[in-house]
């Protein structure tokens, strides 16, 4: 889903719009700038003065009328001290007040309704796995998928597989990396099908790109739990190579993953799993799973859960099955009700949550090298807390007096204990 954000007024209500950002992304949904293109939008309003509240209230006006076909989210002090006149607006489907603002993103899926698919499995572009920031930088190296999962909508939209040679992608990072850039990701439609159409294969590219460029960090976006080269996991004794990988497994049931037309039953995908974290102590998988596809009976979701549960995940991004015209699962019979999704849904948060935590404890005492970006908060001490991530992708604070000394450096610290979201650490 395209989310369009849009603020009015204060410093505070633009940062709050980055964190929103960041929110919907993580929940794997595309933030766009125009408005038109939009499947949501959500605008921050402002009434510190009459005028600010006018234009607020323009603002709204405008930007329905722009795409009416969008639902439209509207938040911040103007909606929340006129609440009954902003909901009353033309083309307003939620108002959000200040007191809720932290939990807009998870509200506004729940409520109305969006916290369905996205277009494909593995969205080009990753924005939605992984933080943006000047220090990474994401390279398409393969469009297209020539496999048929029955809810993905990709031969569509994205069709023949492609791949660019590896040539072309090692100048490409060769440049981002006289250019400052510290970490390359790698991304594709089906990243595991490169060089279907030519005679090399994802090996070779990881190969080359880690031989014949310096870039410190080679992370892989989210890749299909098959077709994986042979020598794969022996890749990850290069420490230059990410201990991370995002391994779409859709459902922990074998059946419900037939009926997905999936190429990775769980056998196979435990096998996978165990082979990396054997090989790389610490090494994280995160997933995506849909819950409540058609069929789906109360024995397969537990199956799944039981499957998800016993593997473990740093994360998984969790989507309610929605139908997709034009794709097979559309047209298959016991289509689920919304309030079972909705339960799954809420039962899979809550063991990810769980599994989350339990990977970041088991990560406290070690000390580990971390790329720290430009995110910073200002503390109340005069320090900074800046944030990195780790080579496995946990986001790690750190208090600094001056951030700006080790921003884009890769430095080690020691992770402490964990904190809400991030793991708190110490410079070594
Ligand atoms: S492997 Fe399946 S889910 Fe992934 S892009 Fe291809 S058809 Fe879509």
């Amino acid at each position: 889903m395209y989310v369009h954000l849009k603020t009015l007024g204060c410093r505070l209500n633009e940062a709050e719009l980055e964190t929103w950002a960041q929110a919907f992304q993580q929940k794997g949904h595309q933030i766009t700038r125009q408005a038109e293109n939009a499947n949501l939008i959500v605008i921050n309003s402002c009434a510190v003065t009459q005028d600010a509240a006018r234009k607020s209230r323009q603002l709204i006006r405008r930007i329905h009328r722009a795409n009416p076909a969008a639902k439209l989210v509207v938040s911040g002090c103007y909606a929340t001290l006129n609440r009954e006149e902003a909901e009353q607006l033309m083309g307003v489907d939620l108002v959000i007040g200040n007191q809720d603002k932290e939990s807009l993103v998870a509200k506004t899926l729940t409520e109305l309704n969006m916290d369905s698919m996205p277009a494909m499995s593995t969205e080009p572009g990753e924005v939605s796995l992984f933080s943006r920031g000047r220090q990474r930088a994401f390279i398409k190296v393969q469009d297209g998928c020539r496999y048929r999962c029955t809810f993905c909508i990709v031969t569509v939209a994205r069709g023949e597989e492609k791949s660019r040679p590896i040539r072309e992608i090692v100048d490409e990072i060769n440049t981002l990396y006289s250019q400052g850039i510290n970490e390359a990701v790698i991304t594709g439609v089906h990243l595991g099908g490169y060089g279907s159409d030519s005679d090399q294969s994802l090996s070779d590219l990881i190969k080359a790109i880690l031989s014949d460029t310096e870039i410190p960090r080679l992370r892989l976006g989210s890749l299909e739990p098959w077709e994986l080269p042979n020598d794969f996991v022996e890749l990850f004794d290069n420490p230059r190579l990410m201990p991370h990988l995002h391994l779409p497994l859709q459902s922990g049931s074998d059946s419900v993953l037939r009926r997905m037309a999936r190429r990775c039953k769980t056998e196979e995908f435990n096998e996978i799993v165990t082979g990396l974290r054997t090989a790389v102590p610490h090494f994280n998988i995160t997933t995506d799973i849909i819950v409540g596809f058609p069929g789906e009976t109360e024995q397969e979701w537990h199956e799944s859960f039981d499957f998800i549960e016993n593997t473990g995940f740093g994360h998984i991004h969790i989507f309610a099955y929605s139908r997709r015209e034009g794709t097979k699962a559309s047209t298959l019979p016991n289509q689920i009700p919304e309030a079972v999704k909705k339960q799954r849904s809420r039962e899979l948060h809550e063991l990810t949550e769980t599994m989350k935590r339990q990977f970041q404890s088991e990560n406290i005492g070690r000390t580990t090298p971390v790329l720290w970006e430009s995110q910073t908060e200002p503390l109340d001490n005069g320090k900074h807390r800046i944030f990195g991530y780790t080579p496995n992708y946990l986001r790690v604070g750190c208090e600094v007096d001056e951030p700006e000394a080790i921003e884009n450096r890769i430095i080690d610290a020691k992770l402490m204990a964990t904190d809400n979201n991030h793991l708190v650490a110490t410079l070594v």
